[in-house]
């Protein structure tokens, strides 16, 4: 076993240095650092190649690419969103002086109840901005079908669904081309990192060039200002370094799936763990590994963080507390508790395991033997201990222990 370092719940891919360094040399050379430069252009292109979609541009972050997102479409009034999700999401529309309207999820994939928004549509009602939550894809069929037929659209966070792809018509297809628009975080806690970075996925050229003026305070030329934009640019450096991570984030998802599965393996049948069901017909990214501890694990989900945190094992409770528990949102009336019994039931409940792709099995299996410890469990030595159980039969949803019928 490798000596015990902390474990966080990820840990930021980087390139060798080695690789990066010719980058930098060429922008200290041509002092070119920002506005639309070589490597934003490079990457941009790069990355419509590698994600599969026609049209992106390129954010400082995602939280201020939502905010653009929200303003290029014109979003007003409210926007039905989930309560389920990084902050950042609600706040995008209060930026933009959008009411945000809280709907409680699905609690197979977490992500927005298609069968709850209905209910929740007003007159005011422009948008839906549901998240991929932990790269899980929506069901973007059913969240299009209500858009058309009240004329919404639908901005999705794709925060975490960084090469996320779906069976559509007998392809893998990038889920990122469905609804009006995407937005994609590299924030350094990703699964692909520019340090900080973001990205909008646009269907066509015209919305990625009214999206790009945004982005760069509303200059259409030299002379001209047409709106009220920002400076949501990302700089040469942070292109520059997702051209040389593009070259590795397969083998690093490779890994990330590696580790999925033995958690899975190690925490099958363990009574009181629920496990998500492994998206069907998709093809996952890992960027989370998140576990549902329920009533008959025999100790609640704060013990157990509290257990892996004394051992420096640092999981983290996302999505906890929901966004509409905030002193911000709580007074709205889709906030009320009793609006998102799901919702509340899940946060009350996930803990997400540390998963990166230079964590080795040795450490998989010690975060395994400190949470059954924590129940009083027999902590096991190494692996060599390891009580041999069969994985988990995928798309098995073992929900027995999660007590969530409403
Ligand atoms: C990380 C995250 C964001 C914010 O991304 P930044 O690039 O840090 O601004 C927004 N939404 C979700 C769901 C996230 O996980």
């Amino acid at each position: 076993m490798s000596d015990r370092r902390p474990l966080y719940v990820t840990r930021p891919e980087l390139p060798p240095l080695e690789e990066f360094l010719p980058y930098l040399k060429e922008i200290w050379d041509t002092r070119i650092l920002s506005n639309n430069g070589p490597f934003h252009q490079q990457f941009e292109q790069a990355l419509c190649e590698h994600l599969g979609v026609r049209h992106i541009s390129l954010f400082t972050n995602a939280t201020m690419a939502l905010v653009t997102a929200l303003q290029s479409m014109r979003v007003t009034g409210e926007v039905i969103t989930t309560p389920y999700s990084f902050v950042a999401t609600a706040h995008s529309a209060m930026w933009n002086g959008i009411k945000p309207v809280f709907v409680d999820i699905d609690p197979v994939t977490l992500n927005l109840d298609p069968r709850k928004i209905e209910a929740a549509i007003t007159p005011q009602t422009t948008a839906i901005m549901p998240i991929h939550c932990y790269g899980t894809p929506c069901d973007v069929d059913a969240i299009q079908a209500i858009a058309d037929a009240y004329n919404l659209k639908v901005i999705y966070d794709a925060a975490h669904a960084f090469g996320v792809r779906r069976m559509e018509g007998g392809e893998m297809r990038s889920v990122l081309n469905h609804g009006d628009l995407s937005v994609l975080s590299f924030h350094a806690t990703k699964v692909f990192n520019t340090f900080e970075g973001g990205a909008i996925i646009a269907p066509d050229a015209k919305t990625k060039q009214r999206i790009d003026h945004l982005k760069n305070f509303g200059f259409i030329n030299e002379t001209t200002v047409v709106a009220t934009g920002i400076n949501g640019k990302m700089s040469e450096f942070n292109a520059a370094l997702g051209l040389v991570q593009l070259q590795h984030v397969d083998g690093a998802i490779r890994r990330r799936g590696e580790i999925d599965a033995l958690y899975r393996k190690l925490l099958a049948d363990v009574p009181g763990i629920r496990l998500l069901a492994p998206p069907a017909d998709a093809q996952p990214n890992h960027s989370y590994f998140a576990v549902l501890i329920g009533p008959d694990f025999g100790v609640s989900r704060d013990a157990v963080y509290e257990a892996l945190k004394a051992e420096q094992i640092m999981a983290r409770r996302y999505f906890y507390p929901l966004i509409s528990d905030f002193p911000m949102y709580r007074g709205l009336p889709s906030a009320a508790p009793a609006n998102l019994p799901i919702a509340r039931a899940v946060a009350d409940q996930v803990l997400c395991l540390p998963i990166f792709p230079s964590l080795e099995d040795a450490e998989v299996e010690r975060v395994v033997s400190v949470m059954l410890a924590a129940r009083g469990q027999a902590v096991f030595g190494g692996p060599s201990v390891l009580p041999d159980v069969p994985s988990q039969p995928s798309g098995l949803l073992r929900s027995s222990t999660l007590a969530l019928s409403t």
